[in-house]
């Protein structure tokens, strides 16, 4: 007796586990002949019923919806169709498709059980030339893109009894997605995801429109819009209970996917929609520390309320379709998921998806360094609570990308950031954008704001911790250094500094600092390295927020910090 196992062929796979689903097995290899004839006539119960043929319903599921996934099979084909009655006709196409799905299990029973000389295109499997079948597009999806042609002008593609029959199943797997309406279906190595999906969404629905005397159709009732949106909104509904199961999912050789699809005879095409594991683990690291903030998480994001306005519907459905698009890319949200209730009055501020969610996303998917998700939460609790917070907000949301750094200077000149903080936000080299650290300071602030009026504790995400300065900012401490020591007017040469406005000016200052003998030529170049703007503009700022640090007693008074003309910015 030989096994089954997963083929890595997404729309086998996607059949093998409409099997699984449907016999209740606990692993594909416990498969036997028997369970395969069970699953035969529950296929054939459900296919051959009155509400996939169109009979007292309103539509033939069989020849429409079903058509997209194997056009002119048994069920499509008008020669089959023939007939006086429609329960004529019904008996007709039900006696073919009868006849060949038993063709295809009797050959599955064979593969099963002997080898032979034949090799299974699809699994690799060696099976007598007698359990093998040439297949072609109408059996198994997106075989090729040219009908009648395929490698050595052979009549289809060889597969084994078990592969030719196992797809059959696949209707069992596929639903819609939600508003875009396209077919679908989830591939994973996680058999329990991946037999709940085809259980709950495909034979349970299937059984209940026949129950109700409806017509069949791949299930689409999500509330929630668009390809990546209903994929992610399945997963997480899926975690709210299989909770271990699809933790795992990640642990197999082939990554989850999605496939979007239409095997259609006029337009062919199929999308796979690949999960990356860092959103798998992500989501279940959040659904491990709070269920609540889980679901918030999710729901804010991905759900599509019922009762909206038109106006309203339309928005959300713009929303939804491009968060899930991001964050199955792993692209940054927390900038999309600011709503500052523009035009609404009384409507407070609010981080839709909530911080908890969004700081674990940006520890798992963006990967930023836990240091700097520290800082920013420190922060961003200190403005919140500041006596001035609303102007501190203000001048937060309408700040301009190149004159960012000059805030987060400036909080450093107020010490509410240390130098190596602000080294640590604004590292040399960050692909981090000034933005995205604002959009984060504002989402902890807004987030403190709901947690006040709910009366609830703020979730603190991270600990203190000590940061290790690395080399350039040790040079820049020990170059601050000597010019607090040596430097006659310090307070002034400060002020120089940080009004400068250009590339040349801050040379200058720099010189007569070395002039004076409080800077080294080498950390002139060091400082002011040539054909660098950017990186110069840098290092002033990691000097400043030394100097502002060190020297806060001297300071000047002038307030005011020049920021780079636009052609150094572009790339902060
Ligand atoms: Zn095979």
């Amino acid at each position: 007796m030989r096994q089954i196992n997963w083929t890595g062929h997404p729309f086998v796979d996607a059949g093998l586990a409409a099997i699984v689903a449907i016999v209740g097995v606990k692993r594909l290899e416990d498969l036997t002949a028997e369970h395969l004839e069970k699953a035969a006539k529950e296929l054939e119960r459900i296919l051959l019923s009155d509400q996939a043929l169109g009979i007292g319903v309103e539509k033939a599921f069989a020849k429409s919806a079903l058509s997209q996934l194997f056009p002119n099979s048994e069920l499509v084909n008008p020669s089959h169709w023939k007939g006086q009655t429609p329960e004529a006709k019904a008996e007709n196409v039900r006696q073919k498709f009868r006849e060949a799905l038993k063709h295809d299990l009797e050959k599955a029973k064979i593969s099963l059980v002997q080898s032979g000389d034949a090799t299974c295109l699809v699994c690799g499997r060696k099976v007598p030339d007698t359990a093998t079948t040439f297949v072609r597009k109408d059996k198994m999806p997106l075989l090729a893109g040219i009908v009648n042609f395929y490698p050595a002008f052979a009549y289809g593609v060889q597969v084994c009894g078990l592969c030719a029959f196992a797809v059959r199943f696949l209707p069992m797997s596929v639903m819609r997605t939600g508003v875009s309406n396209r077919l679908w279906f989830l591939h994973t190595q996680a058999l329990e995801v991946a037999v709940e999906i085809s259980k709950r969404y495909c034979w349970t629905k299937f059984n209940e429109a026949i129950a109700a005397n409806e017509t069949l159709e791949f299930y689409n009732r999500w509330q929630t819009a668009g390809d990546a949106g209903t994929v992610l909104y399945v997963l997480c509904e899926l975690l709210g209970e299989l909770s271990d199961q699809l933790r795992e999912a990640y642990l197999h050789p082939l990554p989850t996917t999605a496939y979007l699809f239409s095997n259609d005879n006029r337009n062919p095409y199929v999308q796979p929609l690949p999960i990356p594991n860092e959103l798998l683990i992500f989501l279940a690291k959040l659904q491990l520390k709070s269920q609540r903030a889980f679901q918030r998480f999710w729901q804010e994001l991905l759900l599509l309320p019922e009762g909206l306005n038109e106006k309203e519907r339309k928005t959300r459905i713009g929303f939804v379709q491009i968060v899930a698009q991001r964050l199955l890319s792993g692209e940054s949200i927390i900038g999309m998921c600011l709503d500052e209730g523009n035009g609404q009055e009384n409507r407070p501020p609010r981080l839709w998806g909530g911080w908890l969610g969004h700081a674990l996303y940006l520890r798992e998917v963006r990967k930023m360094p836990e240091s700097k998700l520290a800082i920013l939460e420190r922060l961003g609790l200190s403005i919140a609570q500041s006596a001035d917070a609303k102007k501190r907000i203000m001048e937060l949301r309408k700040t301009e990308r190149g004159d960012l750094y000059a805030i987060f200077l400036r909080y450093v000149r107020e010490g509410w950031l240390k130098h190596d903080e602000f080294y640590t936000l604004l590292p040399p080299n960050s692909d981090t954008h000034a933005s995205e650290l604002r959009d984060i300071l504002l989402a902890v602030i807004y987030e403190w704001q709901h947690c006040q009026e709910k009366g609830e504790e703020f979730p603190k995400v991270t600990e203190e911790m000590s940061l290790s300065p690395d080399e350039t900012l040790n040079r820049i401490r020990q170059i601050g250094g000597k010019l607090c020591q040596e430097l006659p007017n310090l307070t002034r040469w400060i002020g120089q500094l940080q009004t400068a406005r250009s590339g040349e000016r801050i040379r200058g200052v720099y010189l007569s600092a070395v002039q004076r003998g409080a800077m080294s030529f080498s950390d002139f170049t060091f400082l002011a390295p040539l054909g660098d703007r950017q990186k110069m503009w840098l290092l002033r700022d990691y000097l400043l927020a030394f100097l502002f640090e060190r020297a806060r007693e001297v300071l000047p008074e002038e307030e005011e910090i020049a920021v780079p003309e636009e052609a150094a910015i572009e790339n902060l």
